[in-house]
């Protein structure tokens, strides 16, 4: 039955239980037989906390309350999905390793110092965090990695991205991952030859740079464009998601992955075996 604790299966919190994707992995996880729901988060103050998340949602009762104790929710935990924000993110990640509970990260636009402190949180418990947890972006990454590699600098490369209305960070966490993945192919450091947010005269393209641009608009899910570009012919792959159960798919797949795994911080590299 739905909502009902399975023994044998991973129990699960979902954090920000109410927002896009709280609410789409809520559904993947009491849809799925791999695993079962044991919380549901939301912040102190939210207008779901002490409701059964199902109703919350519009939908049936699941038989799950949602909380804002996320101490008391991740002590009944293997695992807990994060897809909220960088300042809640870095204190789960505290948190969830001090309960010895798989952390599942899909939250973007953490800074370096959010990094260094769910590295921190990683040697005590297994963290998997990716900027897209869907199958086709890490293939995309992996061939963005390949191309960039094979071509020299005659061919500029452009990241471009296209996400809803609602987004908060820029570039996305995606256009990040194959940021770095073709500047790994062609053996510099992204944050040299990084190139965002151009504007006004900002004077002609540097050789080697990698841009980025980014489209907001409407309810876009995600796509992403890696265009290679040379004088007289130019290179683009294409990633476009239609559904953002395919990131829900990934998350529960690293979450049920990461049980009885050493501590360490892996990606959906890792889970994916890619
Ligand atoms: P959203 O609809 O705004 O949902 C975010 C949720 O997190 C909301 O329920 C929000 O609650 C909650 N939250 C924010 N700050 C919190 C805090 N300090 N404590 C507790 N809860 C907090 O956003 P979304 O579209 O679901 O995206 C969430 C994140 O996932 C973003 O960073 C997005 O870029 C990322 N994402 C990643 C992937 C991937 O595959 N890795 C895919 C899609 C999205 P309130 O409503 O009360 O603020």
């Amino acid at each position: 039955m739905m909502g009902t604790p399975m023994t044998g299966t991973p129990g699960i919190v979902i954090t920000g239980a109410s927002g896009r994707m709280g609410q789409m992995l809520v559904q993947a996880v009491t849809q799925s037989d791999a695993c079962h729901l044991v919380a549901a988060l939301e912040r102190e103050g939210h207008a779901w906390v002490g409701q059964d998340i199902g109703t919350a949602m519009g939908g049936a009762a699941l038989g799950v309350t949602v909380t804002d104790d996320p101490v008391a929710a991740f002590a009944k935990a293997q695992a807990v999905i994060d897809f909220t924000a960088p300042a809640a993110t870095v204190a789960f990640a505290g948190l969830a390793a001090q309960a010895r509970a798989v952390h599942v990260i899909g939250t973007t636009g953490l800074s370096d110092d959010d990094i260094a402190a769910i590295d921190r949180a990683a040697h005590h418990a297994v963290i998997v965090r990716a900027g897209n947890m869907s199958l086709g972006v890490n293939l995309l990454v992996q061939l963005t990695k390949k191309v960039a590699a094979a071509l020299d600098e005659d061919f500029d490369i452009e990241v471009i991205e296209a996400h809803h209305r609602h987004k908060v960070d820029a570039p996305s966490g995606t256009a990040l991952m194959l940021g770095e993945a073709a500047a790994t192919g062609r053996g510099v450091e992204l944050a040299d030859v990084r190139d965002s947010g151009r504007d006004g005269i900002t004077g002609a393209r540097k050789r080697g740079d990698i841009g980025f641009t980014a489209i907001r608009g409407g309810d876009i899910v995600g796509e992403h464009d890696v265009m290679f570009a040379a004088d007289g012919e130019r290179i683009t792959l294409r990633h476009v998601a239609t559904d953002r159960r395919v990131f829900a798919r990934g998350a529960l797949k690293a979450a049920i992955w990461g049980q009885d795994r050493a501590p360490g911080h892996y990606d959906m590299l890792d889970v994916l075996g890619l």
